[in-house]
């Protein structure tokens, strides 16, 4: 009988460890049984920003001021070079790590239910497409692992299938800064337009860095009708 168990304990360890990593991807320690994705340390040593708790801050919602109405504003981590952020946005973005995504976006979730105002007004949770040629090479969206995770901490639906990202015509190299915004600008669309009429929406990415991408989004969901969009991510560059 106790054989069974050890060998059904196996079993179910060896299913687990396809799914998550055993190795902390902060520091490449080897994770306790307790731990998923951060080793204990790295996870309290996260440069966490505690944007939440201020989410109408005008200083961080300034990088929109002008261009578009967005309603808040918050990331979980400061993104700083050679930090556990970067290793962990790294191993999501370009090491298959997507369940890492969904997990830690789950911490950020449980931190937000807890800890800010934000939750209630919230109908419809939607990541940032990625380009078709990027989704085919690396077989999945980390925005959408990410508005997983969120989803289904805060209890709030996400969809895959109303913001679409189109295909490049032409190449942006060879464009000025204009012509490139004219182009970003048309790069998406809005399909099921019922699905976020009259909705408040969260947009989410992985890191925030200039937020044109983000903002172009924005004004595509505004346009179709939803009520508002915040914003959510993983991370962002700036303090
Ligand atoms: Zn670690």
């Amino acid at each position: 009988m106790l054989t069974m168990f050890r060998f059904i304990r196996t079993l179910a360890t060896d299913f687990v460890d396809l799914i998550f990593p055993t190795l902390c991807l902060g520091c490449n320690q080897s994770l306790g049984a307790n731990e998923k994705i951060l080793c204990t340390k790295c996870r309290i040593n996260l440069p966490e920003t505690s944007q939440h708790k201020e989410p109408y801050d005008l200083n961080l919602l300034n990088k929109f001021a002008g261009k578009v109405p967005i309603q808040f504003l918050a990331s979980y981590v400061y993104f700083t070079k050679g930090g556990i952020v970067q290793k962990l946005i790294h191993g999501i973005k370009y090491k298959g790590q997507k369940e890492a995504a969904k997990e830690v976006a789950n911490w950020y979730g449980h931190q937000l239910l807890v800890e800010s105002k934000l939750i209630g007004k919230i109908d419809v949770i939607i990541g940032v497409p990625l380009h078709k040629s990027r989704l085919q090479q690396r077989g999945y969206n980390q925005a959408d692992w990410i508005a997983e995770g969120l989803s289904e901490a805060l209890n709030v639906p996400m969809r895959t299938d109303v913001l679409m990202r189109n295909k490049f015509k032409e190449s942006q190299t060879r464009k000025n800064r204009l012509e490139r915004w004219e182009n970003v600008k048309t790069v998406f669309t809005v399909n099921n337009h019922n699905e976020i009429k009259d909705k408040n929406i969260i947009l989410v990415d992985d890191v925030l860095t200039t937020g044109s991408t983000i903002e172009a989004c924005a004004i595509e969901l505004l346009r179709a009708g939803c009520k508002s969009v915040g914003v959510l991510t993983l991370a962002a560059t700036h303090r």
